[in-house]
């Protein structure tokens, strides 16, 4: 929780952590806090960072971390990225296993 008692999520993947410190990076998709999820000038930083990573079959940066859910999966994704009110549609998630598979 941050000081306001709040649930953080990561604002690319949804995931939660109970603080986020600028610098670090997320377990689930590698955004760097305080860069990869600051809206730029054009206010598309968040949604650009999201897209590359689902273009790269939306990996997981570092598995092993015990703040990934148990049997993460794309549908575990979507749940997370409802979180943060992005709809990760099917169409999307097929789209990413494809992606996924070219790896
Ligand atoms: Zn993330």
């Amino acid at each position: 929780m941050n000081k306001n008692n709040e649930i953080c999520h990561c604002q690319i993947c949804g995931l939660i952590y109970e603080e986020i410190d600028l610098g670090e990076i997320c377990v689930c998709c590698g955004a760097e806090f305080g860069y990869d999820d600051e809206e730029g000038a054009c206010g598309k930083t968040i949604d650009v960072y999201r897209q590359k990573w689902f273009d790269t079959g939306a990996a997981l940066h570092y598995a092993k971390s015990e703040l990934i859910p148990q049997n993460w999966s794309l549908n575990t994704l979507k749940i997370q990225l409802a979180n943060i009110g992005f709809n990760l549609t099917d169409e999307m998630i097929a789209e990413i296993e494809k992606n996924s598979r070219k790896r």
